[in-house]
């Protein structure tokens, strides 16, 4: 049986956000995902936005690592070369009457600690945006967006070199506390051919992702259960990508659903438009009754009069791992916890948007909750 100092259970990017940030400290630093790649679950199924975290409650965890998140994202990027874009973003107003919630926006992402906010006409906003149409529009400038993809390899380059491992193929199914920590039951390699092994770690974070309220229910913790709700997104074909420059939001949705549908200049010139927000059955439903491509062009059109049905194609979608359940209402915060029962465990529950942005300030802050278990 391997013994491990800390043990990260998901590869994803706050896993290996995580690992980079507790592997600077310690040795024997694991972190395991059941997939054959990292990042291959909601970690690469994101619109890849640096968010700025004008949104989320003042106070909240979402807010504050989400502000704090967005610098260390910028900054990392430019050390590790990976892609990324500095845009700044656009939130519009269609029409007069939405006016008052924008001003509220900008007054909570002010209070949130967000600077630069800027109100705008439709001058301006036909300025930068020719083709969006709108009464007034928030110009967020921290906002960017970045290559998930690339992140989340880049996290677990620099946690691999500074001595962590990472052991891909790698499905926990039990977790059992033990004197002086807890021994994880893994199944390692291909379904058909996968061979049982224990790892004892004197402290096991668990960043499962969408399934983290199960592995939390390996160590007899019920209290959370994720509702994956679908985001689903359409490409703008070819040429009428142009119609779109930067990043351009509605504003969000009403009940905390999602940020709504939205433009996104990709790193690659495409403009995606969504994503859109259904709660689904099932964590691996990503096709499954997919929306017809009308309702994305009738969202879009709210901003983007000139788009038609026959402008866009069906994209990827992703699963957000809400904590609210369809008929609730709300923003559910990040629950980042020590176990209460089991201290040498840490719990991260509901990381959705903007876990991307939020992940290595995240990792940061677990890396000092793992200082209180190991020290
Ligand atoms: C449609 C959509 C759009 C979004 N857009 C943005 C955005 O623009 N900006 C932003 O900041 N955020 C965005 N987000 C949120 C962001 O993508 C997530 O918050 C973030 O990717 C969560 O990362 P994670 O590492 O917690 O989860 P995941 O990427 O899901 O990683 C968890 C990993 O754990 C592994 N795992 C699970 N169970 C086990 C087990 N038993 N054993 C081993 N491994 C296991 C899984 O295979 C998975 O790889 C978006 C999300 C969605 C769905």
């Amino acid at each position: 049986m391997d013994q491990a100092n800390i043990l990260i259970i998901g590869g994803g990017v706050v896993g290996c956000a995580i690992a980079r940030a507790v592997s600077a400290r310690w040795g024997d630093v694991f972190l395991v995902e059941q997939n054959p790649n990292l990042g291959m679950a909601t970690s690469s199924r994101n619109s890849g936005v640096i968010h700025s975290g004008i949104y989320y409650p003042t106070n909240s965890l979402k807010a504050r690592h989400c502000v704090e998140g967005n610098r260390l994202t910028y900054d990392f990027c430019k050390k590790h070369n990976v892609p990324f874009r500095h845009t700044g973003k656009l939130v519009v107003a269609a029409n007069t009457h939405e006016e008052a919630d924008l001003e509220a926006l900008k007054k909570k992402g002010e209070e949130n600690g967000v600077e630069g906010l800027r109100l705008i006409g439709p001058e301006e906003i036909r300025k930068r945006e020719p083709h969006i149409r709108g009464s007034a529009a928030i110009v967020v400038p921290s906002t960017g967006i970045v290559s998930a993809e690339e992140l989340v390899h880049a996290l677990a380059r620099v946690a691999a070199r500074q001595g962590a491992e990472i052991v891909d193929h790698a499905r926990v199914v039990s977790l059992e506390p033990v004197a002086g920590g807890i021994r994880v039951g893994l199944l390692i390699g291909d379904e058909e051919g996968a061979q049982d092994e224990t790892i004892e770690a004197r402290c096991v974070i668990n960043a499962a992702g969408l399934y983290a309220d199960e592995v939390a229910g390996l160590l007899g913790n019920n209290s959370w259960k994720i509702y994956p709700v679908r985001g689903e997104y359409c490409e703008v074909r070819g040429p009428r990508a142009s119609l779109i420059n930067d990043l351009v939001y509605p504003l969000p949705h009403a009940h905390g659903l999602s940020l709504g549908v939205h433009f996104t200049k990709t790193l690659w010139g495409t403009v995606l438009v969504g994503p859109t927000a259904t709660y689904v059955e099932g964590k691996d439903n990503y096709e499954k009754n997919r929306l017809p491509i009308a309702d994305f062009a009738d969202s879009a059109k709210a901003l983007l009069p000139e788009i038609e049905e026959k402008d866009l194609q069906l994209g990827y979608s992703g699963l957000r791992p809400k904590l609210v359940p369809p008929e609730g209402k709300g923003i559910a915060d990040f629950v980042i916890t020590r176990d209460p029962k089991v201290p040498e465990a840490i719990q991260l529950v509901g990381i959705e948007s903007p876990g991307l942005t939020a992940a290595i300030s995240i990792g940061n802050h677990v890396g000092e909750m793992v200082g209180d278990i190991l020290n």
